[in-house]
């Protein structure tokens, strides 16, 4: 496999227990699919701190992946401020140079206050659900009724 940020080809590394493929070049790492969340797992045995949607705010991203060439999909990692790339096909996750340990410190966040994070990803949810829904419809109606 070969970087998709730099075509430097990947070499295997052992990441907290976790075999993946890092790029010497850029440090960034490829995950296999199910190694996302054997890296959460590191942080915590409890799967109610590993459950919930990661993707939030979905959009087209400039890497393809490493597997299968196709264009990946860049996300919101559990609606924080980290930006990971993911393969449809789920192939697997791209992680940029320390993104490991951003979503290892995001684990630890869910850990001591579960509460707060999940009142964050409830409070995007609602958001992007305004935005498909009601609140287009009350933007138009307040700049209707202005003309
Ligand atoms: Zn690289
Ligand atoms: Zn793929």
């Amino acid at each position: 496999m070969i970087c998709p940020r730099d075509a430097t080809p990947l070499l295997e590394e052992r990441m907290h227990g976790i075999e993946v493929d890092h790029c010497p070049q850029c440090n960034g790492r490829w995950l296999d699919h199910h190694e996302l969340d054997e890296l959460e797992a590191t942080r915590t045995k409890d799967e109610d701190h590993r459950s919930g949607t990661i993707d939030y705010a979905r959009r087209d991203s400039e890497l393809n992946c490493p597997v299968c060439s196709q264009p990946m999909t860049a996300f919101n990692y559990r609606a924080y401020n980290l930006e990971l790339d993911t393969c449809e096909q789920e192939h697997g996750f791209w992680l940029d140079a320390g993104e490991d340990g951003q979503v290892r410190d995001i684990i630890d966040d869910r850990v001591r206050g579960r509460n707060r994070a999940v009142k964050a990803e409830q409070a995007w949810d609602n958001f992007l659900e305004g935005v498909g829904g009601g609140m287009w419809d009350s933007v138009r109606g307040f700049f209707g009724s202005r003309r």
